[in-house]
Formats: structure tokens, C-alpha cells, sequence
């Protein structure tokens, strides 16, 4: 049983702040509003391959 580690980065400042694990399978990217230090604000986070 694979679980997949999927990071997720800024698409302001493409730091990749966050890393999940997902064990399901997804059509959709995944996309996040979450805090990044780098720009001091809240913006969407996005999946990286
Ligand atoms: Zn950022």
C-alpha cells in the first residue's frame, strides 16, 4: 500500500512550506489557502509533483 508524499508550495514565492500524505486517488490538483513565513500572509498553496 503506496502512500504518496505530496508537497505543497506558494505560487507566490514557491516555497514549499507543507508536505501532506495522500493515500486516494485525485483527479484535481490541490489547492490550499495556507500561511507562508516567507511572504508573511496567508496565500494558495498548490501540489507538486
Ligand atoms: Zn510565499
Amino acid at each position: 500500500m503506496a502512500v504518496r508524499k505530496i508537497a505543497l508550495a506558494c505560487s507566490v514565492c514557491g516555497s514549499r512550506n507543507y508536505t501532506i500524505t495522500e493515500n486516494k486517488n485525485r483527479t484535481t490538483r490541490l489547492e490550499v489557502n495556507k500561511f507562508c513565513k516567507h511572504c508573511g500572509k496567508y496565500t494558495i498553496h498548490k501540489e507538486t509533483r
